[in-house]
């Protein structure tokens, strides 16, 4: 038998040799306490934790592990590609590979680059619409989260809304200054921004569904009405699909709407689920605007690990095991899981609303008169409700996002099994929000 170790024990070593013992904030249980589990292994829907505790996972590693955790296909290909060496620093035919996936899902990316983390990709989108446009405004709302580039720290959701940080410290005003926040689906706010600023405005940057405020349902049009305004100022939308790509549909969140309204960004970003677990991200889109990046173009941009073959491996079994079959798990899991939780929390009189996008789902509590629709809704929420409802979830062996404003991610691995285990915790958690 492997030797257990506690979490606790494992923290205080980490916390005195790591800035809060994490290298990610959130992972350090800051809104919800207690000790962050640390964890040695995960499978299928499951996760182990030092003391070789299993959990049901609802993180997914933030999304990535779309078709679950330690698929044999995807191991199989990493396998086959670390006995080829780790890395090369030149072009390897599994980025082509991986390139010629995402173009087959998402019909108007011409063009691919493949970085390794997501902040990148919409580091590089950004400069890349200032460059290509020569204008150096770039709008973004708030609550959205694109990574932690200066420029987007602004009102970012995600870690920044979870420690309740007004943005960070470290970014000089000359940086903000650049980036106009504005409200969440509110198109008059985006006009009127265009009408004073038009010229000066490279792009509008935007979650194709939020879901780092929690999950918020973009308004029907509201992502249509960006690529119409953007076009008729000769700015560029971005559509960062870093947590929906590959997740929301085959095609992400755009394949659920631009792909029938007609409409599609001048860039995605991409990140998570391309990489199945390894750190790959990407930005795609028109040949026009992509053909400006280095070596083609004047707008630099590169990587050491840019392309890993390995990653590139995981990234090509992971799309290739997102079958028909995977999505219509997760859609039908996801629809399951939050009718079980709404259910839940209503039998003890919990004033909540299921905040939705496609197959990505959060919890919002006290906000069942109105919903969440932007940054301030989500922000006004009785977020205290969320910490005893988790720790509850946690002691019975679920493992939820630890924070009220992230999404749930299911996977094709959530089966019945998994699914018993989550549905039987739910009332004493719901019972625990109440109190
Ligand atoms: N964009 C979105 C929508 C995200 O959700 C994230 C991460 O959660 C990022 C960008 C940044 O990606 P990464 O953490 O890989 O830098």
């Amino acid at each position: 038998m492997t030797q257990t170790v506690s979490s606790e024990e494992l923290y205080d070593r980490a916390r005195a040799l790591m800035p809060g013992g994490v290298n990610s904030p959130v992972r350090a249980f800051g809104s919800v306490g207690g000790t962050p589990r640390f964890l040695v292994s995960a499978k299928g829907p499951y996760v182990t934790d030092s003391e070789g505790r299993e959990y049901v996972d609802l993180v997914c590693s933030w999304g990535p592990a779309l078709v679950g955790h330690a698929h044999p296909d995807v191991l199989a290909a990493v396998h086959t590609a670390v006995d080829r060496g780790l890395s090369f620093g030149a072009s390897t035919p599994a980025e082509a590979d991986l390139a010629a996936l995402v173009m087959d899902r998402v019909k108007p990316v011409e063009r691919l680059r493949m970085v390794s983390t997501g902040t990148e990709a919409t580091m590089t989108a950004v400069r890349l619409a200032r460059g290509f446009t020569g204008r150096n405004l770039v709008i973004k709302f708030a609550g959205c989260y694109h990574g932690h580039l200066d420029g987007l720290l602004a009102s970012a959701g995600s870690g920044v809304a979870t420690l309740a940080l007004p943005g960070s410290a470290g970014v000089t005003e000359a940086t903000a200054a650049e980036t106009l926040v504005l409200p969440y689906n509110d198109i008059a706010a985006v006009e009127a921004a265009f009408a004073e600023h038009g010229a000066n405005i490279a792009a509008v940057i935007t979650e194709a569904a939020p879901a780092n405020m929690g999950v918020v349902t973009p308004a029907d049009g509201f992502n249509a009405a960006l690529s119409r305004i953007t076009t008729a100022h000769g700015a560029l939308l971005i559509l960062d699909e870093v947590l929906t790509g590959f997740r929301t549909s085959p095609a992400g969140y755009w394949g659920l709407t631009g792909a029938n309204e007609g409409w599609a960004p001048d860039l995605y970003t991409f990140g998570k689920v391309i990489g199945g677990g390894m750190p790959v991200a990407a930005l795609g889109g028109r040949a026009e605007v992509m053909d400006y990046l280095a070596p083609l173009g004047p707008v630099y941009q590169a990587g050491t690990l840019s392309g890993n073959p390995i990653a590139m491996a995981a990234g090509v079994a992971t799309l290739k095991a997102a079958t028909a079959e995977v999505y219509a798990n997760i859609d039908a899991r996801s629809a399951q899981l939050s009718q079980a939780v709404s259910d839940a929390l209503a039998a003890e009189g919990v004033n909540h609303s299921i905040q939705r996008a496609g197959n990505l789902f959060s919890i919002a509590f006290g906000t069942a008169e109105h919903g969440v629709h932007n940054y301030a809704d989500a922000l006004a929420q009785d977020t205290f409700r969320f910490k005893p409802f988790f720790h509850s979830m946690l002691d019975s062996g679920v493992y939820l996002p630890p924070s009220v404003f992230e999404a749930w991610f299911l996977s094709g691995a959530h089966d019945d099994a998994a699914m018993d285990r989550i549905l039987a915790a739910l009332p004493a958690a719901a019972k625990a929000a109440a109190a």
